[in-house]
């Protein structure tokens, strides 16, 4: 079944459910406020509601249900019945779009997205006028007379949640001789400017491993953010553009250390199904997408040096329940000498970053992470890995505001680490 499900194929998801409630516990937003229609299964009847024509489908306050959803996917995880809420949901936001009671904000949100995602220059401009923000007084000056407290909450929190960006983006390195196998890495939109280091590190991973890693050039967004949306054609759009891009390279697999776009990566089969022209590669590049860390842990790792450090890992919600992706980042942790593995209460709880999420739902966002900050001060731990960048923003956001002494990092840079400790320079 495709994920973006015709009128027929929703109906059919729909009907998967047995109505018995086993989700709820597992959903965020339901554990935040108690309420069925911010539950999976009260989202569910709504969504049948809208589709069946019981109900309008741009009435605000049903739609403000489903804006509420951070489409973390851990209602699927908890289902015994398998229904397919991630597809349920994209599905019905992708109608409501692309019908004619679509709501402003909705429009402005695509709108935006479109103006920006494709477009690694115009990308690349925002981050530079930001970094250059950052280190001027002007943030200093707009902090002290209190401007900043008065700007529209999405803005606040985006200001306060952005890390200093460093002063250089990721550069695609040049690529040490005598390597025979061959990886594509993704490097994403913003995750070049936000984490440079996360990619280096994944490169001398991979080449300690025995990888050339190239970076094809036509590279655009995965599309993930147009998806959740509800922008069908604009995630379809960059597919295409991705797999193009990617395919014409003679290359092994597709490695990509962003959890959050893995997932949708890996859904371009289902996504471009209907397309003729597409099906057959878009089925090819699902199959050859592979988060780094499953990637790494199926490879004969080098000899590992200490890292003494005591970590918790949170996982990245679109890697434990839409990839399914568990066990490997824990077990590559407990493989390095030193480190300390201190489980979280709820480690597959989303931590409100969940994509746009954080800038459009700032109250819930931050309930969501309060719970997990109090969570992380309780493990006593001294780092905090995962395995998404959005994720990895949220939680530094978090440990700032809340005071507590620990670095956030991507699993893969503990390995880097753990690699170099042991005298291992990239070859
Ligand atoms: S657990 Fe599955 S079948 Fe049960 S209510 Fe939730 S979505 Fe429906
Ligand atoms: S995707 Fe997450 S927030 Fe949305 S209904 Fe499922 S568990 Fe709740």
């Amino acid at each position: 079944m495709p994920q973006t499900a015709d009128a027929h194929g929703l109906r059919e998801d729909i009907a998967r459910c047995v109505h018995c409630g086993f989700c709820l516990q597992a959903c965020p937003t339901y554990l935040q406020l108690g309420k069925e229609t911010d539950s999976p299964r009260g989202r569910i009847a709504l969504i049948e509601a809208m589709s069946s024509g019981r109900a309008a489908p741009g009435a605000p306050p049903l739609l403000g249900h489903l804006d509420l959803c951070l489409q973390c996917r851990a209602c699927e995880t908890a289902c015994p019945s398998g229904v397919p809420f991630g597809r349920i949901m994209e599905t019905a936001r992708g109608n409501v779009m692309e019908g004619a009671a679509a709501p402003l904000a909705w429009r402005l949100r695509a709108a935006a997205l479109r103006q920006v995602l494709p477009h690694r220059r115009r990308i690349a401009a925002a981050m530079a006028l930001l970094r250059g923000y950052q280190r001027s007084p002007l943030r200093r000056v707009l902090r002290r007379t209190g401007v900043l407290g008065r700007l529209p909450r999405p803005l606040r929190a985006a200001e306060a949640s952005l890390p200093v960006l460093p002063r250089e983006p990721f550069a695609a390195p040049p690529q040490p001789p005598g390597l025979t196998r061959t990886v594509a890495m993704l490097r994403g939109c913003v995750m070049p400017h936000l984490y440079p280091r996360t990619h280096d590190a994944t490169v001398r991973v991979l080449n300690r491993l025995g990888y050339r890693v190239v970076f094809p050039e036509q590279e655009v967004c995965c599309g993930a953010l147009s998806l959740h949306a509800g922008d069908r054609q604009q995630a379809r759009a960059l597919a295409r553009r991705n797999i193009d891009a990617f395919l014409e390279a003679e290359i092994e697999a597709i490695v990509v250390n962003s959890a959050g776009c893995g997932s949708t990566m890996k859904e371009y089969g289902a996504l471009l199904h209907d397309d003729p022209a597409y099906r057959e590669r878009a089925a090819r590049f699902a199959a050859m997408t592979r988060d780094v860390l499953e990637f790494v842990v199926a490879e004969t790792l080098p000899a590992l040096g200490e890292v003494p450090v005591a970590v918790t890992y949170q996982d990245s919600c679109h890697l434990v329940h839409a990839q399914k992706v568990t066990q490997a980042p824990r077990a590559l942790l407990r493989a390095i000498p030193g480190i300390e593995l201190r489980e979280l209460a709820a480690p597959d709880r989303c931590c409100g970053s969940a994509g746009l999420y954080s800038l459009v739902q700032p109250a819930m966002s931050a309930r969501l992470l309060a719970d997990k900050m109090d969570d992380v001060r309780a493990t006593g731990a001294n780092v905090v890995a995962t395995a998404n960048p959005g994720c990895m923003m949220q939680l530094e956001a978090g440990l700032r505001q809340r005071g507590i002494e620990a670095r956030v990092v991507h699993v893969i840079e503990l390995l880097d680490e753990a690699m170099q400790a042991a005298g291992g320079a990239a070859p």
